[in-house]
């Protein structure tokens, strides 16, 4: 049997099939491109579902990664002081509207975490009645089981039910339904600015500030989960800032440590204000190793040039994707290096067809091609998505 259908066989027999993962697999990888274990190439339009934003094998992310591995201090717990973490806590709370930040494992974890926060605010300003946690249609904010109650699928939701109590479900982008569902009884609004796993969809900046304003209006933290769009993939640091307002608290994760896992919760003074030890925690929270890799992430990110480089490649993108011309397509939308094409057909087949053409795509809601790759792709590389799309589109629009 050959190493591929090897590994592939022993992936059904030992691991818990929570995934359908394509027959082949993945090896190594190099700048926007990563190889299986045959030697066929993909260029990565997923990037490890909008994670490796620096791409495949960064030297300056290795050697940080390498340095801290050289001191020999991996890992020593959130119970003692140690440089990265501090140093990354006070970049982060720098290039943003936090006063203090806090750092766990992954989005889930911080969006747990963020909720409770905000729950323990309330609570020291005796304010024990506030339970409610307004969340969006088709929002996506984790599988744990404060982030489901707040991630209304019900194909997600239904076999884990009960929920955790208190979840309020609103219209995402309507300022009417916020309006009648943000009261004295809420204690947090939760919402992605730009929708990542529910199809793309980008939240106007009215409705942002409608948001700040209710929340404002009624004592309750205002949560954005930047998990998936923050972090220069709109082209922006923060998705948020075509508002012109700032949360309580914002949430981020997949690209923060180039691949490595992280989350973090970053808030304002007053919401910090309302932490005492002992209050939270995590074993891992702030990873040297991990907390070194995210400085070079986000230097990188915040250097002269990056965040131009992908407002050009992704209007770029935007653009060549709206001259695809195939009657599935109902609708190309988007910011940044973060789009989707919204189409009138399951996605799979689309998928599928690009494993075949040398390209990693991923669905998003149920009929939507979203494009997240690593930030450094180049306009070239969307010229080579747009040729191989168009050719893929042929042959199912003669399909039908
Ligand atoms: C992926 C994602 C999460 C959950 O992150 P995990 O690291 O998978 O737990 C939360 N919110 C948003 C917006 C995400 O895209």
């Amino acid at each position: 049997m050959s190493i591929t259908a090897d590994i592939i066989q022993k992936d059904s027999k030992y691991s818990v099939p929570v995934a359908a993962r394509p027959d082949f697999v993945l090896a190594r990888g190099e700048g926007v491109t990563v190889f299986d274990t045959d030697g066929n190439a993909y260029t990565d339009w997923v990037a490890g579902i909008a994670v490796n934003a620096l791409g495949y094998g960064d030297a300056e992310l290795q050697a940080a990664v390498t340095a801290q591995m050289d001191t020999g201090l991996i890992h020593v717990s959130g119970l003692y002081h140690t440089q990265p973490m501090v140093e990354l806590a006070q970049t982060l709370c720098d290039m943003s509207f936090a006063g203090k930040a806090y750092f766990c494992n992954s989005g889930a974890e911080a969006v747990e975490g963020a909720l409770k926060f905000a729950r323990k605010h309330a609570y020291v300003n005796e304010r024990v009645n506030k339970t409610k946690v307004l969340s969006f249609s088709d929002a996506f904010h984790g599988r744990t089981m404060g982030a489901l109650a707040v991630t209304p699928k019900p194909k997600y939701q239904t076999p884990f039910k009960p929920m955790v109590p208190g979840a309020v479900l609103g219209e995402f982008n309507s300022i009417d339904s916020a309006r009648e569902l943000i009261d004295a009884d809420t204690v947090a609004v939760i919402i992605e600015p730009i929708q990542g796993e529910g199809g793309i969809n980008v939240a106007s900046a009215e409705f942002m500030q409608a948001l700040r304003t209710q929340c404002d209006e009624h004592d309750a933290a205002l949560i954005f989960d930047e998990v998936q769009c923050g972090l220069g993939r709109t082209g922006d640091m923060w998705a948020h800032s075509i508002a012109g307002i700032s949360p309580d608290i914002m949430v981020l994760a997949k690209p923060l440590a180039g691949g490595l896992p992280i989350g973090a919760i970053l808030v304002t003074d007053e919401i910090a204000s309302a932490m005492s030890p002992g209050d939270h925690g995590s074993t891992f929270s702030g990873g040297a190793v991990v907390m070194q890799a995210a400085q070079v992430v986000v230097n990188r990110i915040a250097n002269d040039g990056f965040l131009e480089h992908v407002r050009e490649v992704g209007e770029y993108l935007l653009e060549r994707l709206s001259e695809l011309n195939s009657p599935h397509i109902v609708d190309v939308r988007g910011r940044g290096l973060m789009a989707g094409i919204e189409l009138d057909i399951a996605p799979g087949g689309i998928v599928q067809a690009g494993y075949e053409h040398g390209l990693l795509l991923v669905s998003s809601g149920s009929n939507v091609i979203r494009f997240v790759p690593p930030l450094i792709i180049q306009k070239a590389h969307v010229d080579e998505l747009i040729d191989k799309l168009t050719q893929i589109l042929e042959t199912i629009d003669d399909g039908d």
